[in-house]
């Protein structure tokens, strides 16, 4: 039943753009141990730029770029927009050839063939770990411990260059982060970037653990133990590859800018996307509990 405590907190949540999607969620909330954020978007402004560009001896950065920007301009990840703008501020003339058979990989990258030549744009992992790793070794670490995140390029000779994006940490996210662990909850990023990147992002933003190389499947996983670990958790996320961890989470939060999918599958949706909504929504809910007991 509802008591006219969860009533004026949903109604005193509403006027500060907190919508909760039922007043369990509202009671929740207030007990969960953990908070698990996505890193794009979530933590980050989602609005990544592309800082460095290497390229292998005997190829140009234009040819590099200019068939990498022909594949990405057909997925619509955020990193693929970041390099497509990139490249038509960066190149002269457009590519020259036409791709073919674009394939969109969901949480490794994007492919595409160039007159019989197979192009592989994403992480490590997906065009091939130890050539990427050995492609400017030293150079990926640093980028990587920058907060920024590497990607790189394959054609049919071998790893043609690699790409780094920087996306900037939310001016909020550290006082943000401080004043949940200040309420004695846990902060977790889970992210499909790479561990360095995650790591130096983790520092950022003041979070206490990550879960770096997580495939969308793998985030909902990542909640799962969570709870065998913690008892409630939440998770915050803006993206579709969020969806699954946020119907797992026993309160999912979803970003106000978000996606459709996740504004759909969320608990509690943020109309702004202003990270210390959420200090702000568990304060609600203790609160609220404390009244109703
Ligand atoms: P996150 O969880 O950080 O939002 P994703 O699961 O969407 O990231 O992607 C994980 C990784 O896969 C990215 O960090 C990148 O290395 C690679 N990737 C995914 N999509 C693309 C793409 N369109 N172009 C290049 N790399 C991509
Ligand atoms: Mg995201």
């Amino acid at each position: 039943s509802v008591t006219p405590a969860t009533l004026s907190a949903i109604s005193n949540g509403a006027r500060n753009g907190i919508l909760f999607k039922g007043g369990v969620h509202l009671e929740n909330i207030g007990r969960i141990k953990v908070i698990a954020f996505d890193k794009t978007g979530t933590l980050t402004k989602g609005k990544p730029e592309v800082t460095d560009v290497y390229v292998r001896d005997g190829i140009t950065k234009d040819y590099l770029l200019s068939h990498v920007a022909e594949i990405e301009r057909y997925s619509n990840h955020p990193l693929a927009g970041a390099v497509v703008s990139y490249a038509t501020e960066q190149l002269q003339e457009t590519a020259l050839c036409r791709v073919e058979g674009m394939e969109d990989i969901a949480g490794f990258g994007v492919r595409g063939t160039f007159s019989g030549v197979e192009w592989k744009v994403g992480k490590a992992e997906f065009v091939g770990k130890e050539e990427a790793e050995a492609f400017h070794g030293e150079i990926m670490k640093r980028l990587s411990d920058e907060g920024k995140t590497v990607i790189f390029a394959r054609d049919g000779e071998g790893i043609a260059g690699l790409i780094a994006l920087k996306d900037v940490v939310r001016e909020e996210a550290l006082e943000a982060i401080r004043t949940l662990q200040e309420e004695g909850i846990k902060t977790v990023m889970l992210t499909g970037d790479h561990e360095r990147t995650a790591a130096a992002i983790a520092r950022e933003s003041g979070i206490d653990r990550y879960t770096a190389h997580c495939l969308p499947e793998s985030k909902a996983e990542a909640i799962r133990k969570l709870q065998e670990e913690f008892g409630m958790v939440a998770m915050v996320g803006d993206g579709i590859n969020d969806a699954p961890a946020l119907a797992t989470a026993t309160v999912g939060i979803s970003m106000g800018e978000g996606s459709d999918v996740a504004l759909e599958t969320a608990d509690v949706v943020l109309m702004k996307n202003h990270l210390p909504l959420i200090a702000q929504t568990v304060k609600l809910s203790t609160r609220m509990n404390r009244i109703v007991k």
